[in-house]
């Protein structure tokens, strides 16, 4: 079976095959690691050895903090609110697709509307969705932060160019991260659900440029106060140990394949062979402009949304699950992250090419 659920994501094979041989003795021990107490040295390192992984992977700076969370996804939309806002702090949001809309709302429900501006950067060209990034000036001392996504993970567009502006950048990665290089330099703040590229659901990875500790936070529960956490090594209160766990195998399989670089071509081939399929084809077709179509989500749609069951029940029929696009979009979503492997997208290629030819 294939699965191209958008989150809970496929995990890598060969980590759920050790996963399952550990599950009842996990490092001669004698129990899991779910059972394991957190404080224990041998959990620690597990810990120490995930986060020199990650730091490894994705060349993250030492003045960086590296933060295993509970909240998934949307913990952070307002632990980044609480954490750096303050009384008198604003905030700039790019709204981008679904979920860089749902941290403006997010953010608004907390501070109000005064204290946050957003400017909307989808802009329909030629009847397809592309991103316009405005030139951003003004006094460094203007906004807090600037938040953005850089993978809609519902709309399947990506945000490939760098954002340029006076503010630190949060970028929520949830859909993005470790799927290609980037330069963690450039931001203030990256957090990611675990569900997609990293593990199981609930977990949050944080990279917290260790600077933005100094800024006035709001009142809030100390299990998401970026300070509490780097203070206790992530572990203020019991972690997703379960979590975490499967996030360090994560991490060394994606080393075993030779780290980001190699991770990036593998992915770029498996997207260039699905767009490319979609392109060919009259029978389907995909909205976002060619230089924002994500690497990880692929959104497309049936010549006739008549056929959409139809559809989905002979892909599941051949192993090809978890098909359908968001019910805000509608039509079909193959998200494709880092575990699915080349042959499962020929796969769904070759279905999708006799589908066509037998509903055309
Ligand atoms: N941000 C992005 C880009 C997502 O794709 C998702 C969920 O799929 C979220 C945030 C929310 O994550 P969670 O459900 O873990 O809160």
């Amino acid at each position: 079976t294939y699965n191209f659920c958008a989150g809970p994501a496929m995990l890598p094979h060969a980590v759920m095959e050790k996963a399952q041989q550990e599950l009842l003795d996990w490092n001669g021990q004698g129990v899991s690691v779910m059972e394991t107490s957190h404080r224990s040295k041998e959990f620690i390192a597990l810990t120490e050895q995930a986060e020199s992984d990650l730091r490894e992977l994705m060349n993250i700076p030492s003045n960086y903090h590296v933060l295993f969370m509970h909240g998934g996804g949307r913990g952070q939309f307002s632990a980044v609110v609480n954490n750096f806002l303050g009384e008198d702090g604003k905030a700039l949001y790019l709204k981008g697709g679904q979920w860089s809309n749902a941290a403006v709302d997010e953010a608004i429900k907390l501070v109000g509307e005064d204290k946050i501006d957003s400017i909307e950067i989808v802009q329909k060209d030629n009847g397809l969705n592309k991103v316009v990034l405005p030139e951003f000036e003004g006094d460094k001392e203007q906004y807090r932060y600037l938040h953005y996504c850089p993978n809609e993970t519902v709309n399947g567009i990506e945000i490939f160019d760098e954002i340029d502006c006076p503010w630190p950048v949060i970028a929520d990665m949830s859909s993005t991260i470790m799927s290609r290089e980037i330069d963690v330099s450039r931001f203030g703040v990256i957090y990611a659900g675990a569900q997609k590229n990293i593990g199981p659901s609930g977990l949050s990875i944080v990279i917290v440029r260790d600077e933005l500790l100094a800024l006035p936070s709001l009142k809030q529960s100390s299990i998401m106060d970026y300070r509490v956490a780097v203070k206790n090594g992530s572990m203020y209160n019991t972690p997703p140990t379960f979590a975490w766990y499967l996030a360090a195998e994560v991490f060394a399989w994606l080393k075993s394949l030779g780290g980001l670089k190699q991770v990036a071509i593998a992915n770029e081939k498996k997207a260039q062979l699905l767009y490319q399929c979609i392109d060919s084809l009259a029978f389907y077709r995909n909205g976002v402009a060619v230089e924002n179509r994500s690497n990880m989500n692929v959104t497309f749609q049936l010549a006739d949304d008549a056929l959409n069951d139809k559809f989905l029940a002979e892909a599941k029929a051949q192993g090809l699950i978890a098909l359908k696009g968001h019910r805000v979009v509608g039509g079909m979503r193959a998200s494709i992250y880092n575990a699915m492997p080349y042959e499962g997208v020929e796969k769904l290629v070759q279905f999708m090419e006799a589908f066509a030819k037998e509903n055309a």
